[in-house]
């Protein structure tokens, strides 16, 4: 047996790249050493990964000791990675090839009681001798006659053996895990989401780093009226995020001073969008601070009466920085399923209060006027509540799972 396990990595979209291509297979390479960092320091002394591209593919090199479904997990998160496969590598001799299917299947009979299979081969190496239907026949004949339990099945097999065949090497796999497909993270700029403990908006942060972006959040709450409890939540929802983009820095505010001004000084049914103006521009004050080119909201067309189409306008008109909402057009069922697929939904649905419920309005508007709202806010002293809510931030770093 080799001392060594090998997985093959395949990398979608970045694969269509032309020109740009070997930066984002840089990029997604370091991403993934990033990512197995934990596992290698969890190897010991001398146990390391190998993470290197190669031809368009990425190869992982780990000790036989590292666990392949802690691999599998850690790396098909990483933002970039279309699939993996665990795979076995031998010469690129035809019968060394079959020497390895053989043991290969072997240890499929062995494990999971496989009986048919079916080969299939590409040749990479356009130079090697034999074309790829004539490699899949005579390495099916071989473990034909090295297990003699196995039939071809072309249909349906139980084992899909693939042999890539390669100048430097011959790759044998039978499996194909899915991963979460996107763009290497650093790939796109940077990005501030507006980060609640609701559903919807550690779903956004999800998105648009999983185009490559690095996303910072922000989080307001209502301290005292809000608990710690409902904080501790929220940063455990983006460890969750985190634990698919590594580390995301936290801007944490206290709103309540401003909402405080706002009950006092404004009509009650504006509460919700003078909130929401106010989050915005504090949010855009902290991207300028910390070079993020866009916010980003868990904003849904229609779900709430902030998230009308007026609604919308209205809280746009409060800044100048692109306002990106992945999840304009979503269902809220399709939201939810995403949130679960992600692993998020679980804690967002946990009990707790968000700054947003404290002083709601009975009958928010839900068509709000500019002018109105601009009159209502000239009542504030808008200037000098942001730059107050902004000098109080707390700054946390959350890292995967924290
Ligand atoms: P979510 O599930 O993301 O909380 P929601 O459906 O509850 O969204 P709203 O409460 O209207 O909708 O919030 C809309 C968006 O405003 C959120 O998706 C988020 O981007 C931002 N937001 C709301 N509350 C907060 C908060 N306490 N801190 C930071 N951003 C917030
Ligand atoms: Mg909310």
């Amino acid at each position: 047996m080799n001392e060594q396990r090998i997985y093959i990595v395949r990398t979608g979209e970045v694969a269509l790249k032309g020109m740009n291509k070997p930066f984002f297979e840089k990029k997604l390479v370091e991403r993934i050493r990033t990512a197995v960092k934990p596992l290698e320091e969890g190897l010991g002394d001398g146990g390391r990964i190998d993470v290197r591209r190669h031809e368009g593919l990425i190869y992982i090199r780990t000790p036989q000791a590292l666990n392949a479904q802690d691999l599998i997990r850690t790396v098909s998160r990483v933002f970039g990675v279309s699939s993996i496969s665990p795979a076995v590598e031998c010469e690129s001799d035809l019968d060394k090839i079959g020497d390895t299917a053989v043991a290969f299947m072997k240890e499929q009979i062995a494990e999971r009681g496989v009986r048919t299979f079916k080969v299939e081969a590409k040749r990479a190496d356009k130079t090697f001798p034999v074309k790829s239907p004539e490699i899949a026949r005579i390495i099916g004949a071989k473990v034909l006659i090295g297990c003699k339990v196995l039939k071809v099945d072309v249909h349906e097999p139980d084992v899909k053996l693939f042999v890539d065949l390669r100048r430097d090497g011959t790759f044998l796999y039978d499996s194909k895990i899915s991963g979460t497909g996107g763009l290497p993270l650093g790939t796109n700029g940077k990005g501030l989401a507006l980060f609640s403990g609701g559903i919807d908006s550690p779903v956004a942060t999800w998105m648009m780093a999983k185009r490559g972006m690095v996303m910072e959040a922000v989080h307001f709450h209502s301290y005292p009226y809000t608990s710690e409890r409902a904080q501790e939540k929220v940063e455990r929802l983006c460890g969750i995020v985190a634990s698919y983009c590594g580390r995301i820095r936290v801007h944490i505010i206290n709103l309540l001073p401003i909402q405080e001004q706002i009950v006092m000084h404004c009509p009650e049914e504006e509460t919700t969008i003078l909130v929401r103006r106010f989050m915005m521009r504090i949010a855009e004050r902290i991207a300028e601070q910390n070079g993020c080119q866009m916010l980003v909201t868990g904003e849904n067309l229609g779900q709430v009466a902030s998230q009308t189409s007026d609604a919308l306008v209205v809280t746009d008109a409060s800044v100048n920085l692109p306002v990106m909402r992945p999840l304009i057009g979503m269902d809220k069922v399709d939201i939810m399923e995403k949130a679960r697929e992600i692993g998020t939904y679980e804690t967002s649905i946990e009990p707790y209060e968000d700054c947003c419920t404290v002083f709601l309005p009975k009958h928010p508007v839900t068509r709000p006027k500019l002018d109105r709202i601009l009159r209502s806010e000239s009542k504030l002293d808008v200037d000098e509540l942001i730059e107050k809510a902004v000098a109080s931030e707390e700054v946390k770093d959350i890292g995967p799972g924290m």
